[in-house]
């Protein structure tokens, strides 16, 4: 394979720059450019090792950097691989980067790295999405589930899937070499055995899914109520920080404005939406039908009243809008004296303990909110232990169509079709689930998922 470089930090001024290179010549690339102090010859290096020196081309010194060598196959790629540490700061890093390029290296592809690493062995399918996962986890749980899943979890649970299968791959074949002991019946219903406790393992994983997606994507909270019933107000206070605009006019929240809080590890993301009431303008019915959608896409509906008025037709609009839906109502404003809010006709319409009384304005009750909404996702329950977990959706894709393969063979099984017949839909589901680990993946499908990397990893 060819020799690749790439800037590995990112762009922008910073303390230092990497350029990474990786591949069967780059000690050799380098050694054109890279003069180590005491006249250190790179050919003697050991792997694990760190020179000082200098980047220069010819005698022009670029920069005075730290060299880290990883001789293959000890190394991220299981290449030759070196990482050289300049002064950060766009040209001079650019500069060395096309000096390894002068010298013979090719400019490296996102991810190719990672890429190479997969290439090569050291690493399968689904731990190089881990890579990606962690490079762009926002929480700690986030990170954390990504880097169970590059330790291999994951994959360690995928084998164990597959192992299963194999082992009845491998009696169907002895049976098939063998047919003169008239076993194929036997052997159905032991098949059958197995692929049902495939299945309960493949239903594991599909509902580990649910926690998976609330740890990546956060949980969905759209936030509505009538104009000045105080949403903004709460979203302030939630935020602590003044983003929303707060004002006395209604209808000036036109379009959504979302935001993003972190409540024990888990990313809540709070679409604030248009008033919900009688389009006034062409604007404001653009943010009603907004409001609707966003309820519908959300995961959570959070309605806000204002406690000291009486419910009037719109609220029942909107109360009629958390029929059905996991929902949340807070009263607002119960710093006021007078509170004519009739609870009753709420809890008519959702139970009692869908309900949160607070005041946005004085911070009462914000905590109260925060805790429902952990009560209600089971937030606290989300444990990273040592069990698989999926995050990403092309792995649950593949698993529910293991699933359904699965499903398939069960029943054919069952029907006691032809032993070679039942096999084929065994490998159906070995290759499903090869293609999480990388085993049975098309490589357009490899490339699609090293080109959501970054450049330089
Ligand atoms: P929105 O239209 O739903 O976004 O409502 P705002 O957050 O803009 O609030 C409307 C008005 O109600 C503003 O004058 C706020 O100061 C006021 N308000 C909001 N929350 C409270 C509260 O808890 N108590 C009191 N007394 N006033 C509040």
């Amino acid at each position: 394979m060819s020799t690749i470089a790439a800037i590995s930090t990112a762009p922008g001024i910073g303390g230092i720059g990497v350029v990474r290179m990786s591949g069967e010549n780059a000690f050799l690339i380098l050694k054109e450019i890279f003069k180590p102090k005491n006249n250190f010859q790179i050919e003697s290096i050991k792997g694990y090792q760190i020179k000082y020196g200098f980047i220069m081309k010819e005698r022009e010194v670029i920069d005075e950097v730290l060299v880290s060598f990883f001789k293959a196959p000890n190394s991220y790629t299981k290449e030759n691989l070196c990482e050289i540490s300049s002064h950060g700061g766009a040209y001079v890093v650019r500069r060395i980067l096309e000096l390894c390029l002068e010298n013979g290296a090719e400019l490296a592809e996102p991810g190719e790295f990672t890429k190479r690493a997969f290439l090569n062995g050291r690493i399968d399918l689904s731990q190089a999405e881990a890579v990606i996962d962690i490079i762009n986890a926002k929480t700690e749980k986030e990170a954390k589930s990504s880097i169970n899943q590059l330790e291999g979890i994951l994959s360690k649970q995928i084998k164990k899937i597959r192992d299963m299968l194999i082992s009845v791959m491998v009696e169907i074949d002895v049976s098939i070499d063998y047919p003169e002991y008239d076993i194929e019946e036997m052997e159905n219903s032991k098949a059958c055995e197995l692929l049902e406790k495939v299945l309960k393992e493949l239903h594991k994983l599909e509902n580990s899914f649910e926690n998976g997606k609330i740890i990546r994507e956060g949980i969905k909270i759209a936030l509505i109520g009538k104009p000045n019933a105080g949403k903004s107000s709460l979203l302030n206070a939630i935020l602590k920080e003044d983003r929303a605009i707060v004002t006395d006019i209604e209808g000036t929240t036109r379009d959504t404005i979302e935001e993003s809080v972190v409540i024990e590890g888990i990313p809540i993301h709070i679409i604030d939406t248009a008033g919900i009431r009688k389009a006034g303008n062409e604007v404001e019915k653009i943010g009603i039908e907004k409001s609707k959608k966003m309820a519908e896409q959300a995961d959570l509906l959070i309605a806000i009243f204002d406690a000291s008025k009486e419910l009037d037709n719109e609220d029942e609009e909107i109360l009629e809008l958390l029929k059905d839906k996991k929902c949340l109502v807070i009263l607002n404003k119960i710093d006021l004296k007078d509170l004519k809010i009739n609870k009753e006709d709420i809890f008519k319409v959702i139970g009692k303990n869908e309900i949160v009384e607070i005041s946005a304005k004085e911070n009462i009750g914000i905590e109260k909110i925060y805790e429902k909404i952990s009560k209600m996702f089971a937030i606290n329950e989300i444990q990273l232990d040592n069990s698989a977990m999926i995050t990403n959706i092309r792995h649950k894709n593949i698993i529910q169509e293991a699933i359904i393969n699965t499903k398939k063979a069960i029943e054919e099984a069952k029907q006691n079709v032809p032993i070679d017949m039942l096999a084929f839909s065994i490998k159906e589901i070995l290759e499903s689930l090869g293609k999480i680990t990388g085993e049975t993946v098309s490589d357009e499908i490899i490339k699609e998922i090293f080109s959501k990397f970054c450049l330089g990893k």
